[in-house]
């Protein structure tokens, strides 16, 4: 049986057979494995982030062989800018991670990785990209920030359930701290559609802290390996 879907390159392998196998995030199927012949293409002719229409053959056993694939989006800015570069590997880090465990239900995050890696390209503050991608995948993936008051004036923000506390709730709790406009830059990302969610702008010094708390938030709740994260930060602080 033939399929069309549209779908972003995020890895590629090999098999013993010489085929590559590339896992393509796409948004009714989630993540898919699909092997693809060697005979024509090469692997390193397959680049990361190329995003098209993929047509599939699905064999009885559940598997996808390569058609054909027609590029929409090649996104070669990214590979233009060493920052860029790493950011977008981390992202496809993250989209890897929630492919794993139900793959179909990571498939809500392609039009949300789409945008982030767009305006990547375009020039948009990489750290404002970072904590809109970290936020809004959080909150698409059933890890919703409250940002709900203890009930007294406060300056916390708790990595538990993403509440607001004050000093004294802070004591007992894992917390990094957060300034007003953190938080409204926090309600707004949650508020909006991914193509809204990054419009929007602080002062620098505010999105150094709005991307250490909402990167704290994600490595706080899930269990990922992030290297490119880590090559990032060589290069960023
Ligand atoms: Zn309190």
């Amino acid at each position: 049986m033939t399929c069309k879907v549209k779908g972003i390159l995020l890895r590629t392998g090999q098999t013993v057979h010489e085929e590559c196998a590339l896992t393509i995030l796409t948004e009714r199927r989630g993540c898919i494995t699909v092997f693809a012949r060697n005979n024509r293409k090469k692997s390193s002719s397959w680049d990361q982030f190329y995003y098209g229409e993929w047509v599939l053959y699905e064999t009885g056993g559940g598997n996808f062989l390569l058609n054909s694939f027609s590029v929409e989006e090649p996104f070669h800015a990214l590979k233009e800018n060493l920052e860029n570069t790493f950011l977008a590997g981390y992202f496809a880090q993250i989209a890897l991670y929630f492919g794993k465990g139900e793959p179909q239900e990571a498939g809500v995050l392609l039009p949300l990785l789409l945008n982030a890696l767009y305006l990547l390209g375009r020039g948009k503050p990489p750290r404002l990209v970072k904590s809109v991608f970290e936020l809004k995948t959080m909150q698409l993936m059933g890890y919703c920030p409250t940002l709900k008051s203890c009930g007294h004036p406060g300056g916390f923000f708790s990595l538990e359930d993403g509440g607001i506390l004050c000093d004294d709730c802070a004591v007992c709790a894992k917390t990094v701290p957060v300034t007003a406009s953190v938080t409204t830059a926090l309600a707004y990302i949650l508020n909006h559609p991914p193509a809204r969610a990054f419009s929007f702008s602080v002062p620098q010094l505010e999105l150094v802290r709005l991307s250490r708390l909402t990167e704290e938030y994600l490595l706080y709740h899930l269990e990922i390996k992030a290297p490119a994260l880590e090559m990032w930060k060589t290069i960023c602080e």
